[in-house]
């Protein structure tokens, strides 16, 4: 069974304002003023209920004269939405507004490699089938934590994802479930759902911030992921931030990610637990025998000294090279994202310091610098979104 595509980009177009929700030809006719004659749009919505990409959905409310009647996306489009991150995986089938009808996670050890890992997404995938929610994909989008051409639709080179590189990602997952794929990075992903659900739904020009494991950055331009010429585009976890600093795992020197991220906040954090400076840390790594970024939060909400210093330490790092960021695009909305970012109001804080004292006003006059709204599901969301817009392209 085939799913079928936008035969024109006026059908694209309309898809795409479709997944926002129910409209009716007037407002259709409002919101495409773009040369379409009424009778045009209505001969592509016709079209398109033919096609099975939209369905009548009654009438609406009169605005004097006949009443308009209502168009939706086809009550079964539905979508794949696969998040393969570092140490979990999360699966979501998404109806065609990119509401989520079925999530589910799983924990998996990525360094794997491609064939266990995609064992169990195809495993997850079957049973969100199983339960109902899709008899056939329209298309899925991937993300995994790694760089990606996004041409070809494979990994390159990832650093924690030993054997992915150039795995033929995109074109496997397209046809074990038959129906078109995407691939992206985990960050271009989250800053995706943010831009279609989150704290950036009405701001067309932002940078997401992912600090977890390690620090990346997505570029949103005019509503769209800016990827760069090869897809490696904000990769600024490598970027340096102090000369004499820490030799990173790169081979650089005083990477921005060999300072701050969520392997460096635990290896400092080790530290200060052995070297006793810090009780509550000690206490942590005494009980389990590790100290994670999240112990971090817990000691700094307790008011451990050395922990909140850990993270202003950190959150400054991170704000000397957003001041640069900031200054080079001029952002309208930076998103602070990713498991470190949950340390919270101490490094936002610390950041929002750093970057308003550092860049100029012109740039930050008017620039919030605010927490993910979304957190675990923006992957999925974002997912959802990427190949949305591919299916709703022509
Ligand atoms: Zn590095």
């Amino acid at each position: 069974m085939k799913t079928n595509r936008p035969e024109n980009p006026h059908q694209a177009a309309l898809l795409r304002l479709l997944r926002d929700g129910p409209r009716s030809r007037a407002q259709l006719n409002d919101l495409t003023s773009d040369g379409m004659s009424r009778s045009k749009l209505n001969a592509e919505l016709d079209r398109l209920i033919e096609l099975d990409l939209a369905e009548p959905d009654g009438f609406a409310e009169s605005r004097g004269g006949r009443r308009s009647g209502l168009v939706r996306l086809s009550a079964t489009t539905r979508f794949a939405a696969i998040d393969i991150g570092a140490t979990s995986v999360d699966v979501a089938v998404t109806d065609g507004e990119l509401n989520v009808l079925g999530h589910v996670s799983e924990p998996i050890d990525i360094r794997n490699g491609p064939a266990p890992v995609l064992d169990r997404v195809f495993d997850l995938v079957g049973k969100l089938r199983e339960q109902g929610l899709y008899r056939q994909l329209n298309g899925a989008g991937i993300g995994v934590p790694g760089p990606v051409s996004f041409a070809e639709g494979v990994p390159v080179v990832p650093p924690i994802m030993p054997g992915w590189n150039r795995y033929p990602l995109r074109e496997t997952v397209s046809q074990e479930l038959a129906c078109p794929a995407m691939l992206d990075n985990d960050v271009n992903l989250m800053a995706l759902g943010e831009l279609h659900a989150g704290v950036a739904r009405q701001v067309d020009d932002f940078l997401l911030v992912k600090i977890g494991t390690g620090v990346g950055c997505g570029i949103v331009v005019d509503g769209r992921i800016y990827r760069g010429v090869s897809g490696s585009a904000g990769d600024i976890g490598h970027m340096m931030v102090d000369e004499d600093g820490p030799l990173c795992p790169c081979g650089n020197i005083g990477c921005l990610e060999a300072y701050f991220g969520g392997s460096a906040l635990a290896a400092q954090a080790e530290s200060a637990a052995r070297n006793g400076t810090s009780p509550h840390l000690a206490a942590r790594l005494a009980a389990t025998g590790s100290v994670t970024a999240e112990d971090v939060a817990i000691a700094a909400a307790q008011g451990d000294p050395v922990a909140i210093q850990l993270i202003r330490d950190g959150g400054r790092r991170v704000g000397q090279v957003l001041a640069g960021l900031v200054s080079f695009f001029n952002p309208g909305l930076v998103i602070i994202a990713g498991g470190v970012a949950r340390l919270g109001h101490i490094l936002l804080a610390e950041i929002r310091s750093v970057v308003y004292r550092r860049s100029l006003p012109l740039a930050t006059g008017n620039l919030p610098i605010v927490l993910s709204e979304l957190e675990d599901v923006a992957g999925v969301v974002g997912a959802a979104r990427l190949i949305s817009d591919h299916v709703y392209s022509a």
